[in-house]
């Protein structure tokens, strides 16, 4: 069994890694494991060496395990982001091994394959959910038809499932008005999602702009953990 495993993992295609960070699951100190490939294509996407999901690899999974092995006691977490880390067969194997070295494990993720993630949701102790959009603009921003649809799965999934998650939605005017933010925010809200992240989306072609505090306070009402980030 613990054969069959490591075969399977051995597959995951790292393309980097992050070795210390404090914001990237929140409350513990993590490392962030950059999965290769995506099948999205989000104008804004800050990754995009990562979207080729036939890319080599530029890390060896084997090479990820050693430097965990080295950060036992020193980190708390191990995070999967990208690209989209649910496209790899090899995540959940990756995950219990990590969960065995003794670190907690959170994904980052587009919720694009929600039977994916329901399988991987017990391997997991956090899920940053990328929330982008209201269902009707998905596919405008993620250059994908029915990725909206797709998305507001993996939310529903997450629900059910009771694990503990974030729901991120990146952010600037040029996507959609700042009304139709504060409505998604709402929306999630009464779905029961409890922690939202706003991330500022900062691409050479997003019109400068400032939050106002009205902006802020507003979009801050009523959540259990709100923040907003710079992405
Ligand atoms: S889903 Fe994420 S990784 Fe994929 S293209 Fe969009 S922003 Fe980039």
């Amino acid at each position: 069994m613990g054969h069959r495993i490591l075969h399977s993992s051995a597959a995951l295609r790292v393309s980097g890694l992050t070795r210390m960070t404090s914001i990237d699951f929140p409350g513990k100190l993590a490392a962030v494991v950059f999965c290769q490939g995506c099948p999205w294509r989000c104008g804004y996407c800050h990754n995009p060496d990562l979207l080729d999901a036939t890319a080599p690899a530029a890390m060896a999974w084997g090479a990820v395990l050693a430097f965990l092995r080295q950060r036992q006691g020193l980190l708390d977490a191990v995070v999967f982001s990208g690209g989209e880390p649910l496209l790899q067969p090899g995540l959940v194997a990756a995950l219990q091994e990590v969960r065995s070295l003794g670190f907690a494990t959170g994904l980052h993720t587009g919720g694009m394959y929600p039977e994916r993630l329901s399988a991987a949701l017990p391997h997991l102790d956090w899920v940053g959910l990328d929330i982008k959009a209201p269902e009707g603009d998905y596919a405008r921003i993620t250059a994908t038809p029915g990725s909206g649809a797709k998305a507001w799965a993996g939310l529903q999934c997450l629900l059910a499932n009771g694990v503990v998650f974030e729901c991120r939605t990146t952010w600037h005017p040029g996507l959609f008005p700042f009304a139709d933010l504060l409505a998604l925010g709402r929306s999630l809200q009464a779905r029961g999602v409890r922690h939202w992240a706003v991330q500022q989306c900062r691409t050479p072609d997003a019109v400068p702009w400032h939050w106002t505090a009205e902006q802020q306070a507003a979009l801050a009402q009523g959540w259990h953990g709100f923040t907003l980030r710079n992405s």
